[in-house]
């Protein structure tokens, strides 16, 4: 099975895991059901809901009735004309449930993609307004990802499609990358997870220094990478070296929170996955949101904007320059706020934080305590990972044409499991990895047969090689 192919039998072009043109047509809950060669395999369960988009399930009755009060209330403006009420509540919901002060402003856009790419020229116009046009550099991680625009692909570093990088890189000379924070590949055994961390902020700093930090605009982080590394929380201290970074240096502390965030790693409800990490007076200066906003049923990402940036526009040209027609949508913002009110008032981060991290705890103990293919089992809340390796002592990855991951998903798929399988990267930096990301309303049993239907893909996967 390819990983990645344009089907041959499908009018979307876009690429998908194989060339059968597999379809999702219908779903209830935590459970699809999938078009694969004309078969229907119905109630899959879905560990990934798309790509950790999903947060209250499929066909809820609730988003229903949500979308058609939505309809019915809604009118659309322009943005840079006026702004509606959905947009401004939105707004306000999300500063409210964030640490005092953190947030102060939003803008709402349609992809998470496009809330990188509005945040980059944010920031370039926050300089401008303090007369400080040399600081134009962004520095972001290798294995990172951003969003497929130029400008977001132009802040990751993802090495599978490395090769296509030179073309999709709009600014080359100002994206400058630091190392990943990968504790399971890269923390010397010697080392604690501080002294990791210690090392890899001395690498950035260093860095600043060589460049100019007057020439550095913004330091770029997934709080928890998903679909490049995996689930990775960061080392002790090390978000929190960065922040401090950034106030030692006048640099803007940014977070992608478009996969993590919104409550998907937090318990008591809260909403940005950076309180597990940080103390609120740390909050980032930026950060984008995307996917379990609007849990599928409606388009609809977002930039938080701290009080930092704003005071900034206020004081200076007073303008901010932009507006996409569909900013701040006013029906998307409505259905999210539904959404996010619902997910509220039903505790559902913190049932998903519970049984998230539940369902890695299980994993770990059933996978790692045999001899197979795992490797590492690591994650946070509603986000998990695990990660296959050729030899568990070495970490040796696979050879990439093996496609481990590919295989692992396909056999959790004949085993009525969907998930997210990454391949192993071309320069070896990180090897074969299924991601995990389970809609908020999981229950304990649905817990136990994702694990058992895991754990028995990855053992008939582990026979079938030896
Ligand atoms: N940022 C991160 C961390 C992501 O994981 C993604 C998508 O997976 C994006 C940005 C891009 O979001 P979108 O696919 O909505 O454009």
């Amino acid at each position: 099975m390819t990983v990645s192919a344009v089907p041959e039998q499908s009018y979307v072009f876009q690429s998908v895991v194989d060339k059968t043109g597999t379809q999702v047509v219908g779903g209830k809950g935590i459970r699809i059901d999938i078009e694969r060669d004309g078969k229907v395999y119905k109630d899959v369960i879905d560990a990934i809901t798309g790509a950790a988009v999903g947060a209250i399930g499929w066909g809820d009755e609730e988003a229903l009735e949500i979308i058609n009060r939505a309809a019915a209330d809604s009118v659309y403006s322009y943005p840079c004309l006026m702004s509606n009420k959905s947009a401004e509540k939105l707004a306000k919901f999300y500063i409210d449930n964030s640490p005092e002060g953190a947030f102060v402003s939003a803008l709402w856009c349609t992809s998470g993609s496009e809330s990188n790419e509005n945040a980059l020229r944010i920031i370039r116009q926050y300089y401008l307004e303090r007369g400080l046009p040399k600081k134009l550099k962004l520095i972001s991680r290798e294995d990172s990802y951003h969003g497929f625009t130029l400008g977001a692909q132009s802040i990751s570093n993802n090495p599978r499609i490395e090769k296509f990088k030179d073309y999709f890189m709009d600014q080359k000379n100002i994206c400058l990358t630091m190392p990943s924070a990968y504790t399971y590949r890269n923390k010397l055994k010697s080392e604690s997870e501080e002294d990791y961390a210690v090392r890899l902020l001395k690498i950035l700093e260093d860095k600043i220094i060589a460049e100019g930090a007057d020439t550095i605009a913004a330091i770029i982080v997934e709080t928890l990478p998903g679909s490049s590394l995996g689930t990775t929380p960061p080392p002790k201290g090390y978000l929190k070296g960065i922040r401090d970074l950034c106030n030692k240096y006048d640099i803007i502390f940014y977070l992608d929170e478009v996969m993590c965030g919104t409550g998907r790693c937090n318990p008591n409800g809260k909403l940005n996955c950076w309180e597990n990490f940080l103390e609120p007076q740390d909050a980032p200066d930026i950060q984008t949101v995307g996917k379990t906003l609007g849990s599928g049923y409606v388009t609809i990402a977002g930039i938080l904007i701290g009080p930092k940036i704003k005071d900034a526009y206020l004081q200076g040209s007073g303008t901010v320059v932009g507006g996409h027609t569909y900013a701040s949508h006013a029906f998307n913002c409505a259905v999210a706020l539904g959404i996010q009110e619902k997910i509220q008032r039903e505790n559902l981060t913190a049932n998903v934080f519970k049984m998230g991290n539940l369902m890695g705890e299980k994993l770990k103990k059933a996978l790692l305590s045999e001899d197979n293919i795992a490797g590492d089992v690591r994650g946070v809340g509603g986000f998990w990972s695990v990660e296959f390796v050729a030899d568990r002592d070495t970490k040796k990855p696979f050879e990439p044409s093996q496609d481990i991951a590919g295989r692992v998903k396909e056999l959790c798929f004949q085993n009525g499991l969907n998930v997210m399988g990454m391949g192993v990267t071309p320069n070896g930096s990180c090897s074969d990895r299924i991601l995990l990301a389970p809609s908020f309303i999981i229950t304990e049993d649905d817990v136990d047969q994702i694990v058992e239907k895991v754990v028995k893909s990855v053992t008939e996967l582990t026979k079938a090689l030896a």
